[in-house]
């Protein structure tokens, strides 16, 4: 696309939005971003994105995929008082009662508060050329008459209605509550199919003061889930501003109340004596924070036949993910990525077609990961494919030698981090190696139990 006045917009300012914006500065000369908060010029949460006041860990895959988009951005974050630590050398990862061996990866983590996150990223992108942000709430689109191409939106801000924004590509980056599908809709496109797994996730969580001491100086305490034995995860994270983020998460209405005493005692209910153990240790400076994740949703729209032209999608509108697996900003930064390479190689071909094949591609491994493990609950009436039922056995053995040998452990969160793909998991030497370490792993674990 030649830059010349061309404009784009995008619908919300989040961190989909924000990516998107970056990597379309370099194919329109313009692009604005529609929000319909007032983006804060501080470190703070806000409305229309309720989930800032939970813990979100950047994997290591958005890590370098930030790294990539904003150079220099790493310096940025440490400015702001974000945290950096190895992944596997500077923090407790417990299964059951048995912690993983630490081991320096050289894989570094970043700790960051969401807000942080958010800011961060919008600073850098709202000092790109060409960007800008105009506060409103998107109300539908505005098409040509044969509603074959979106040529801008419509919006409100206030009270006031029926504005509009021209714009020769419109991305909806609205989040998991989009509106697209009744608009499509509405202008008589069919909507695009939705895969759904239900899992009733609940979030209870609180901020607790961090003295340097604590746990050594590790910045993480983790427990990782044996799915579907265990309902419970829970993560503990070292924050700007001397803070731990206690998250106590649960499935399919396993909640954690939001009391001190209830809290407490839901932390009593984990297998590792330790969870409860420490947070009853520590000072909060915070009310408890809670939130409810209905379901993992993914829409197809690399299904359709028919779609307008200069219009897009991306980030939860496209395809949400239980949290609890930390794959929704790093998966917004894989679709960046993919409609960067799309707009630069596109040549002729219909731009939605080719994009929504690109996020699709995007969006596979990390959502065989999350519904493999969400659809094992008996709950579920999700159908996992037979390769995922047959492998769930071996991937609790990966889980267990991971425990113990430090090559498996690498490449075990390399995996779930997005760095590499799971195909990793089934070269002979490493099938090997895990059928040996899970063995030792194993009785190891009988031992502590
Ligand atoms: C409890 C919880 C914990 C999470 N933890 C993690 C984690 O650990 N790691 C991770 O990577 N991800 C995590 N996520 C997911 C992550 O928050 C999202 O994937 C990420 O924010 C990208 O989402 P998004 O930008 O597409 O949408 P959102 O973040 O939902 O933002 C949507 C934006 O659009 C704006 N908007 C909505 N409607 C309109 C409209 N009509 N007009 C204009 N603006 C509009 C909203 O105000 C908002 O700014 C978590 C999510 C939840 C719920």
């Amino acid at each position: 696309m030649s830059q010349g006045s061309s404009h784009a917009v995008v619908i919300g300012g989040s961190i989909a939005g924000l990516l998107a914006a970056r990597v379309l500065t370099e194919h329109f000369a313009h692009v604005t971003i529609l929000e319909r908060d007032d983006l804060p010029a501080h470190t703070e949460g806000r409305r229309g994105v309720p989930q800032s006041h939970q813990p979100h860990t950047l994997l290591l895959r958005g890590k370098r995929i930030l790294e990539q988009l904003y150079p220099g951005i790493a310096e940025d974050f440490r400015r702001h008082g974000a945290l950096t630590g190895d992944m596997t050398g500077a923090g407790r990862i417990a299964v059951g009662r048995t912690y993983m061996t630490k081991y320096h990866s050289g894989l570094p983590l970043l700790f960051a508060s969401r807000p942080l996150l958010e800011r961060v990223v919008r600073d850098r992108t709202r000092a790109l050329p060409g960007v800008s942000v105009v506060r409103g709430a998107a109300q539908g689109l505005l098409t040509t008459p044969d509603k074959r191409k979106v040529i801008g939106v419509h919006y409100r801000t206030g009270e006031t209605d029926g504005q509009s924004l021209r714009a020769d590509l419109v991305v909806d980056a609205s989040g998991r509550g989009t509106r697209l599908p009744a608009w499509l809709s509405d202008l008589g496109y069919e909507k695009p199919q939705e895969s759904r797994l239900p899992v009733n996730v609940g979030y209870t969580t609180r901020y607790y003061r961090r003295e340097p001491t604590h746990l050594d100086g590790d910045l993480l305490f983790g427990v990782f889930l044996q799915q579907p034995k265990d309902r419970r995860a829970v993560t503990i994270l070292a924050l700007e501003d001397d803070r731990w983020h206690v998250a106590l998460a649960g499935w399919h209405g396993e909640h954690a109340p939001a009391d001190d005493a209830g809290f407490l005692e839901f932390a009593r209910g984990y297998e590792h004596p330790d969870v409860h153990r420490f947070i009853r240790s520590l000072e909060p400076v915070s009310e408890f924070a809670t939130h409810k994740y209905p379901a993992n949703t993914r829409r197809h729209y690399e299904r359709l036949k028919r779609f307008p032209e200069g219009l897009l999608v991306i980030g939860d509108a496209l395809c949400s993910f239980n949290p609890t697996y930390g794959q929704g900003m790093t998966v917004a930064g894989l679709e960046a990525l993919a409609l960067e390479r799309t707009l630069r190689r596109l040549r002729g071909r219909s731009l939605w077609k080719a994009y929504f094949k690109a996020a699709a591609a995007a969006v596979e491994t990390p959502w065989s990961m999350a519904t493999g493990g969400d659809g094992s609950y008996p709950e579920s009436t999700w159908k996992r494919p037979l390769a995922a039922r047959l492998l769930a056995g071996y991937f609790t053995r990966v889980q267990a030698a991971a425990m113990v040998d430090d090559e498996v452990r690498r490449s075990f969160f390399e995996v779930l981090h997005l760095v590499k793909p799971p195909t990793v998991f089934f070269s002979l030497p490493f099938v090997l190696r895990v059928l040996r370490a899970s063995r030792s792993s194993m009785r190891e674990g009988d031992r502590a139990a």
